[in-house]
């Protein structure tokens, strides 16, 4: 039998408690949040209620935060007992914000790296969802793919203080945020590889604005957003001057790597809608599922989720282990982008027009496995930087007998 152990906050840990708070969780994503998603898609004072709603709901049931830290008021996971849930709460691209756990990269990222101000003014409120918080990275007059040539700038004042200028664009959920955290030259020109510091920015701050959205496939939550010499506190800078990319590299690690759990979810998702459609849409040869092309489609699709899932939870492991998983990470991102797809796909080809019609979640669940070919680093930055990592330990080691 598995051992259980307490955090501070009351969540059991143990093989066995983790599949019952997964099992809770499934059941909340599946009966409170599906059937909202709709009313949460279409964003608005509406989706701003239902929200709410489920947030209170989240917390009256002990589901709340499960993976922020306990001191903090969060449920105190470990990483590695996160991920046997995280798929069930990604099923949904509404789960994380409804059960708390969207804000887990940006708290870690300031309980880590965060000055005590910082930390002090911001941290309880963020896990207790008082506030929100968002990242702007990307620009839209220079490549995110090449962050050195980063445009937005801030100078620091001789009271300290810093002043930013520049604009940012799909910033997700930056309308509803309270903070954001952002990317600007410190020092150096465009270019420099060095230079460029992470400033933390409260959106109340005067020069900040949120400019247009950025419907995704007719979906909102994307946002330009434009700062004009926005004064920030010198202590809310994030990490050392000049050291973003380290702060902004172990932050874009997790944030892969959790991603692909919740795509993971749901991959599994429709799946399973493509299956249950294929035993139940009957013609008159019998149900689709007696073709032996639907049958290649749920081989493939079933192949995808298996050969995916270890994949991620061995990235899982080794970040859990503070070991180094440039390659798991890079390997789990892109496998669990192109498995979503394809799943997706393959369930919107076997429910015909319906696939692409408003009755099931399949047009959403498609959209973002598009999205999320690109999103956090594109599929090519992933594979050429593996395949790099790779080749040069053959370099380094040429040892095959011939
Ligand atoms: C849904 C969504 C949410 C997002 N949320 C955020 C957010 O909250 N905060 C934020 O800062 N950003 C966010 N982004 C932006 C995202 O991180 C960037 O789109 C991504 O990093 C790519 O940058 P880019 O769009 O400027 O593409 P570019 O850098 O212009 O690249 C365009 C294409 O060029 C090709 N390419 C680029 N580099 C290489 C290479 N080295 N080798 C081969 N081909 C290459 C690829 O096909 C790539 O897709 C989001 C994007 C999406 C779609």
């Amino acid at each position: 039998m598995a051992s259980t152990e307490r955090t501070t906050s009351g969540h059991p840990h143990g093989a066995a408690a983790t599949q019952h708070l997964r099992a809770q969780v499934e059941g909340f994503v599946r009966n409170r949040v599906v059937p909202r998603e709709r009313v949460l898609d279409a964003g608005g004072p509406e989706a701003g209620g239902a929200l709410s709603e489920l947030r209170r709901l989240a917390r009256s049931e002990g589901l709340w935060a499960l993976a922020l830290p306990a001191e903090l008021g969060g449920g105190g996971l470990t990483l590695a007992a996160y991920a046997e849930i995280a798929e069930a709460e990604g099923a949904s691209d509404h789960g994380p914000t409804a059960l708390g756990s969207a804000p887990l990269l940006d708290v870690r990222m300031l309980a880590r790296h965060g000055g005590p101000r910082v930390r002090e003014l911001y941290l309880e409120r963020l896990v207790a969802g008082e506030i929100r918080s968002c990242y702007a990275m990307t620009e839209p007059d220079v490549p995110g793919t090449d962050p050195f040539l980063t445009v937005t700038q801030a100078e620091q004042r001789p009271d300290g203080n810093w002043s930013i200028t520049g604009r940012k664009w799909f910033t997700s959920g930056a309308a509803d945020a309270d903070l954001v955290t952002v990317l600007a030259r410190t020092d150096g020109t465009a270019g420099d590889r060095d230079g460029l510091s992470l400033l933390l920015v409260p959106t109340a701050s005067p020069g900040f604005r949120v400019g247009r959205e950025l419907p995704l496939f007719g979906a909102g939550g994307q946002w330009e957003i434009e700062l004009d010499r926005v004064t920030v506190p010198g202590d809310h800078m994030i990490g050392e001057r000049g050291q973003a990319l380290a702060v902004a590299g172990e932050r874009l690690q997790l944030g892969r790597t959790l991603r692909s759990l919740r795509w993971l979810g749901q991959a599994q998702r429709a799946f399973d809608l493509m299956c249950e459609r294929a035993v139940v849409r009957t013609g008159s040869r019998g149900p689709l599922a007696g073709h032996q092309l639907v049958q290649q489609h749920v081989f493939d699709a079933l192949l995808a989720l298996r050969t995916t899932r270890p994949l991620v939870h061995e990235a899982v492991a080794l970040l859990d282990a503070g070991r180094d998983a440039h390659t798991e990470v890079g390997l789990a991102k892109v496998a669990a982008a192109r498995t979503l797809q394809q799943v997706t796909d393959a369930a919107i080809q076997i429910h015909g027009a319906a696939g692409l019609g408003p009755d099931t979640a399949l047009p959403a669940l498609f959209r973002t496995g598009r999205a999320a070919r690109i999103l956090d680093g594109p599929d090519e930055l992933h594979i050429t930087s593996v395949a790099r990592r790779i080749l040069r330990t053959y370099e380094r080691n040429p040892v095959t007998p011939r």
